[in-house]
């Protein structure tokens, strides 16, 4: 490559030092690097940020900057379609070279081409990297050379390969460059809560950024890790490892993840190492969901399956879809969920799906008004798991649940919080006057869903 100019790095749904391709290219290019974030709100089609997303947004680009200022660099903030901000910084600085890891929106992806385009033509070269997925969506064919719609032939594909690459060891150095970048201040950003400030529970149950997310991973290695397996479907046993949103926001690598999982196995023996295998599997699925995400691109408001545009959802009744959202309804697994999420942004695996269905089949609310409350309270909201697992829920998206399995909250409390603990840890007055009865009868409205269902069953 040639030139003296720095090297761009374009930090995205990538905010580490560590296995970071791109970053990892601009230091073996040897020349100074200007690091720039870029807040889009304005690029057509790209998806605004949720509320609790942005608050932890703030947290990993200050966790970030630090890191970066900590090795001789710095952060460069910019506001604004990113094609503009991004022609016009590379200009300003005299950057030779611009790297990114990829994204695989739709949206994203052209906004990425027309950058690319717009920065070839001036003479900059551009570079692209792998660094948020262990499998390139587009490598993973069927015999056919089409796309996956079943996970475990999806995931039988990417094992069958060589295994996912070491990860990249993190900089030790970062050569500052000496010229004067106007930088956005985060603060005017406005990406926290001020009124009210909703986020206190969000602080508690969170450290956004690389070096907590590091600290995550092993201490879930160490000890839960040969547990998993046995317990990752009881929501007050906190086996799981938590890491959802720091791989959102690429605070870590599924690379890392990969690789340091499989070092752990070897110490392990029987049903432990089988707990590893479970748990690369489940990283497997977030693969699978971008799989789905990149060959259809409106996943999050388009049927896979066809036949539900048919679907008769009745007239929507505002007062339920407000009780689900608050967690009043009065069916304790679902609300003890439902206040999980708006305290502490998250939300366990098995209560996701028992909340979905109880909102899609017992209230027949559409999923789509589940998926966009999830994408605004879920610190993990992301672009492809999140719609495709309303889609799996409601049985209409790719190797979805049959529509005719309705989760019923008050045995999967009895299977899976036998002794009440997760729902009295989110619902104290459970079992009180003060609860309230349920808002609806499960077993009549689990038949009326079935009803409407048989409407369209057949159809395509
Ligand atoms: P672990 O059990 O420790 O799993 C490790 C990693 O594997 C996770 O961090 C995650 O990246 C991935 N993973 C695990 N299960 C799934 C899954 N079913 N689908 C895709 N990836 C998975 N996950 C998100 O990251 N963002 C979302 O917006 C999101 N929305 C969801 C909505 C619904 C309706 C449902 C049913 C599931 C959703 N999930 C989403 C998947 C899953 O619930 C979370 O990834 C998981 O609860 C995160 O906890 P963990 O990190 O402790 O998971």
């Amino acid at each position: 490559m040639s030139g003296d100019g720095p090297s761009l790095v374009w930090f995205r749904d990538d905010l580490r030092l560590a296995d970071n391709p791109a970053l990892t290219a601009a230091l073996e290019r040897g020349k100074p690097i200007v690091a720039v974030y870029v807040l889009d709100e304005e690029s057509p089609g790209v998806r605004p940020l949720g509320g609790a997303a942005r608050w932890w947004l703030h947290g990993s680009l200050t966790a970030l900057a630090d890191s970066l200022h900590r090795l001789g660099g710095r952060l460069t903030l910019r506001r604004g379609p990113a094609e503009d901000m991004i022609l016009e910084l590379a200009a300003s600085v005299g950057a030779d070279a611009v790297f990114w890891n990829r994204r695989y929106g739709a949206a994203e992806r052209e906004v990425d081409t027309r950058i690319k385009s717009g920065l070839t033509a001036g003479g900059t070269e551009t570079r692209s990297f792998s660094g948020s997925l262990l499998f390139e969506p587009w490598t993973i064919q069927t015999g056919q050379g089409g796309s996956y719609s079943v996970f475990t032939p999806f995931w039988r594909a990417c094992t069958a390969g060589p295994p996912p690459r070491a990860p990249h060891p993190a900089p030790d150095s970062i050569p500052g460059f000496a010229g004067e970048i106007p930088s956005d201040p985060l603060d005017d950003w406005a990406l926290l809560p001020t009124r009210p400030d909703w986020a206190a529970g969000l602080r508690e149950a969170w450290q956004p950024g690389e070096a907590s997310a590091g600290r995550l991973l092993e201490t879930f290695l160490r000890e839960s890790l040969d547990r998993y397996a046995d317990e990752r479907d009881e929501p007050a046993q906190a086996v799981t490892s938590r890491l959802s949103p720091h791989l959102r926001w690429g605070e870590i690598s599924p690379f890392q993840i990969w690789n340091a999982t499989e070092r752990t196995r070897i110490g392990l023996t029987g049903r432990a190492q089988n707990s590893a295998t479970r748990f690369l599997t489940e990283v497997g699925w977030r693969e699978f969901s971008y799989h789905v995400l990149f060959n259809n691109p409106t996943l999050a408001t388009v049927n896979l399956r066809p036949e539900f545009d048919a679907f008769p959802w009745p007239r929507l009744d505002e007062r339920a879809l407000a009780a689900w959202q608050q967690g009043r309804t009065g069916i304790a697994l679902v609300d003890a969920g439902m206040r999980e999420l708006w305290r502490t942004g998250s939300m366990h695996n098995r209560v996701r799906m028992v909340t979905a269905s109880f909102l899609i089949k017992n209230l027949l609310i559409d999923w789509r008004l589940g998926e966009q409350w999830f994408w605004d309270t879920l610190v993990d909201a992301d672009a492809a798991s999140n719609p495709f697992g309303w889609q799996w829920v409601a049985g209409s998206g790719a190797d979805a649940a049959p529509y005719f399995r309705v989760f019923n909250p008050e045995l999967q409390a009895k299977k899976f919080d036998p002794h009440g603990e997760y729902i009295r840890q989110n619902v104290p007055e459970w079992g009180t006057d003060a609860y309230p009865a349920p808002i609806v009868d499960l077993g009549e409205t689990r038949r009326a869903a079935l009803g409407a269902y048989e409407q369209i069953k057949g159809m395509k």
